[in-house]
C-alpha cells in the first residue's frame, strides 16, 4: 500500500476521539429512549399537571459539577425545584452583573414565589481548587474572571485559618464560599425584602460526594451543622423585621 493510500486510509477512518464521542452521544440519547418509553408514561399524570404550570418551593443555586445532581439529592420530583447551576455556585452581588443568575433569582422569588432558595456548594469542587491556585485559569479568563465574585471566602480563609495544605484549605474554602454567596443573595432587593417580611428563607449547604452527607449553615450559631434529622433544620436567614 502506497503512503497516500494509507492517507487516505486513515482519513476515512473515526478517531479514537470521534468514536469515544459517537457513544458517549449515543449513551445520552440511549438514556433518553428509556426515559421517553418506560420512565415517563409511569408518571404521566404528573407530566400532563405540569405542562402547563410550574410551583416549585424552592430554588437550588448550585454548582455546575456533573457530580451534583439536585434531584437526585433531595429526592425530588420535576417541577419541585428551580434550579441554577454555575461553575462554583455563584450568586453576583446585585447591580454587578445583570446575568443568568441574578435573573433566575428575580423570576423565582417574583414570578413563582419561592420559599426557600438554597445554595448548595460541594467537595472536591474544581472551582475552589482554581480559586486557590488562579495560575491554573491562565488560559481561562472567563472563568478567571467568573469566580472573583469568590474571592473573599479565599481572603477569609488565607487571614483566618492556619491552613497548612490545600487539602485543609479545601473544606473551609467551601463553606466560606457558600457564606459569601449567601450574603451576595441577600444583596438583591427582591430577596432582601422576601427576608425582611418572613416569606423567604436562605440556606447554605455543602453536599459530600464520597459519603452523601449534607452539612447546613446556622446562622445563629456561625457554623455548618449536619443535615442529619437530629437537630432542627438550620437556618441562613436573618429575623425577619416587618
Ligand atoms: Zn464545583
Amino acid at each position: 500500500m502506497s503512503d497516500k493510500d494509507k492517507q487516505s486510509l486513515a482519513a476515512s477512518a473515526p478517531s479514537p476521539e470521534a468514536e469515544s464521542a459517537d457513544a458517549a452521544l449515543r449513551q445520552i440519547v440511549d438514556g433518553f429512549l428509556h426515559f421517553h418509553h418506560e420512565i415517563f408514561p409511569q408518571q404521566e399524570e404528573l407530566f400532563k399537571k405540569l405542562a402547563t404550570a410550574q410551583a416549585p418551593k424552592a430554588m437550588f443555586i448550585t454548582c455546575a459539577d456533573s457530580r451534583i445532581v439536585p434531584e437526585l439529592i433531595t429526592h425530588s420530583s420535576p417541577g419541585d425545584l428551580f434550579v441554577t447551576r454555575n461553575v462554583g455556585n455563584v450568586v453576583p452581588p446585585y447591580g454587578q452583573m445583570n446575568g443568568g443568575v441574578s435573573t433566575a433569582i428575580e423570576y423565582a422569588v417574583l414570578a413563582l414565589g419561592v420559599q426557600h432558595i438554597i445554595i448548595c456548594g460541594h467537595s472536591d469542587c474544581g472551582a475552589m481548587r482554581a480559586v486557590l491556585n488562579p495560575d491554573s485559569l491562565e488560559k481561562m479568563p472567563t472563568v478567571k474572571a467568573w469566580l472573583r465574585h469568590a474571592e473573599v471566602a479565599k481572603t477569609m480563609v488565607h487571614e483566618n485559618c492556619n491552613c497548612a495544605d490545600e487539602k485543609e484549605s479545601m473544606p473551609i474554602l467551601t463553606e466560606e464560599n457558600v457564606i459569601a454567596q449567601l450574603q451576595h443573595l441577600r444583596t438583591h432587593p427582591s430577596v432582601a425584602s422576601r427576608m425582611a417580611n418572613g416569606h423567604l428563607f436562605i440556606h447554605g449547604w455543602v453536599y459530600d460526594i464520597e459519603t452523601s452527607e449534607i452539612k447546613a449553615y446556622d446562622a445563629d450559631q456561625g457554623r455548618f451543622l449536619p443535615l442529619d434529622g437530629s437537630h432542627p433544620i438550620p437556618v441562613a436567614t436573618p429575623k425577619a423585621r416587618f
